[in-house]
């Protein structure tokens, strides 16, 4: 495999070697669990999962992917709902899994929780201390910053700029503004551990450190995420584990993926510009919305509109339509082949839009074949290159017909437009437009003709 990935602590595409032969270790930031996954968040879970798709071809993966659920946003969500936090992470961990499950997000082998991991991160920020590069104030514990020389490095910030620049008011427990936080108190209502700073929670950063040492070690190959975790977060995660073990390197490659806007405006619960997954699945097949997302490179910014679901739905179309009313044989797809140039573009940073190009290039030599033995081995090799996009995962004829997972079956369609009917006839037209409305909501648009109605899903 000679795989290139662009590393964001070299700044440059360079070529990928596992610490192991043969053996590679993957952390990605997960979800902190309060609410439901929005299509950014999803962005993350979809990209990394082709990657580690593309990584299980040649390596022994070892993929962990962690859950926040020790958070304030968290603490905030319970008080707000006045639901216990254990609920509340209960319900969103498995949102998260099931919306991604939709979107052909495969499990990672690890899905660590912080708050099985606090001891871990106990005894990481005693060795922290016991070796200068934290200290103790008011309950709190710190990482000084000034410590460590290379702080900044992944995000490119020069340590005495940002002081210079800071504005922040400095909390009076620290030593200097841009020390962070490895743990803090507790007050009682609040979720909290003893240790020996009393009893309290951890910060953010901390969780993700000691959970990726305790499952992949103390270098890992790739550290991924979004973005906007590059700074603070990451650069906080590289100084602590860093420092803990040594100068051991933590993560060789650093890998992070663009922004998602809509309509060119970042997508933020603030500005209600947010598009939750969990109600997208209910209308459009999660194949669509995985294609939607890998449509552009993943490091690039992608702006969401419904051309991109649009575009993404008739892509789709082309490829079911090609393996259509071909039957495959188990021996035609044990023989299947993923074609060579789909493979070199996602070895090459995992150029996603290129293996897409890739992959029409090998509908439509099947659409051209005629030879039966050749289509039965393209649309095999179809099946394989699907395999590792996560996509052509359906039936073809429900997928044309539209009874795909998740989608309302096409019988329950028509029994909704009957009773939609027979509600009209009956002078009802408060039930008759509310069946409309809920079909709506269900992604399918229905006309009103002279032949009687008919519809269609969007
Ligand atoms: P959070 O639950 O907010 O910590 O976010 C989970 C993941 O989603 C992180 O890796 C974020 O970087 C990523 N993320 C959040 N918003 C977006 C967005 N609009 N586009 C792409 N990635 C995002
Ligand atoms: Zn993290």
């Amino acid at each position: 495999m000679s795989l290139q990935l662009h590393d964001t602590l070299q700044g440059k595409k360079v070529a990928f070697e596992p610490l192991r032969e043969g053996e590679v270790t993957m952390y990605l930031c997960g979800p902190t669990v309060y609410n439901y996954a929005h299509i950014g968040n999803a962005r993350p879970a979809v990209v990394f999962d082709l990657l580690a798709r593309l990584l299980r071809r040649s390596y022994k993966l070892t993929f962990a992917r962690n859950i926040t659920d020790v958070d304030d946003k968290i603490n905030a969500a319970s008080i707000e709902s006045g639901k216990p936090i254990d609920e509340i992470t209960a319900r969103f961990i498995k949102a998260y899994n099931d919306d991604m499950g939709a979107l052909g997000v495969r499990a990672p082998d690890v899905e660590p929780r912080a708050t099985q991991h606090i001891a871990e991160m106990i005894e990481m920020i005693e060795t922290l201390i016991e070796k200068g590069f934290a200290y103790e104030a008011e309950q709190h514990v710190l990482f000084d910053v000034s410590s460590y020389e290379q702080y900044g490095a992944l995000s490119k910030r020069d340590l005495r700029e940002m002081i210079a620049g800071a504005r922040v008011e400095v909390a009076p427990y620290k030593r200097a503004a841009h020390d962070f936080v490895l743990w803090k108190p507790s007050t009682p209502e609040l979720p909290g551990w003893e240790s020996p700073w009393g009893r309290g929670r951890p910060g953010w950063h901390i969780e993700c450190s000691a959970m990726a040492a305790k499952h992949l070690g103390d270098t890992i190959d790739i550290h991924a995420g979004g973005r906007d975790l590059v700074f603070p977060h990451h650069e906080n995660e590289l100084a602590q584990s860093c420092c803990a073990h040594d100068g051991a390197p933590f993560a060789r490659y650093w890998l992070h993926n663009g922004f998602l806007s809509m309509d060119q405006t970042k997508m933020s619960k603030s500005l209600g510009n947010v598009l939750l997954v969990h109600e997208l699945i209910k209308t459009v097949p999660g194949e669509v919305i995985r294609l939607a997302l890998l449509s552009a490179h993943y490091k690039q910014p992608l702006d969401w509109s419904t051309e991109t679901l649009e575009s993404a739905r008739s892509m789709l179309d082309r490829l079911y339509g090609a393996v259509q009313d071909i039957a495959v044989s188990d021996q035609a797809r044990a023989a299947a082949e993923v074609p060579q140039d789909l493979i070199d573009a996602l070895e090459d940073d995992l150029n996603s839009p290129r293996a897409m190009a890739a992959f029409f290039g090998l509908a439509k030599e099947l659409n051209k074949a005629t030879d039966e033995a050749e289509r039965e081995s393209l649309a095999a090799n179809m099946y394989a290159a699907g395999e590792l996009m996560g996509l052509l995962g359906n039936n073809p004829d429900e997928w044309f017909s539209g009874d795909v997972e998740g989608a309302i079956p096409s019988d329950e369609i028509e029994a909704l437009i009957k009773k939609r009917n027979d509600a009209k006839a009956a002078k009802d037209f408060q039930t008759a437009d509310a069946i409309r409305d809920q079909l709506g909501a269900l992604g399918v648009t229905i006309q009103d003709g002279r032949d009687g109605t008919s519809w269609r899903r969007n």
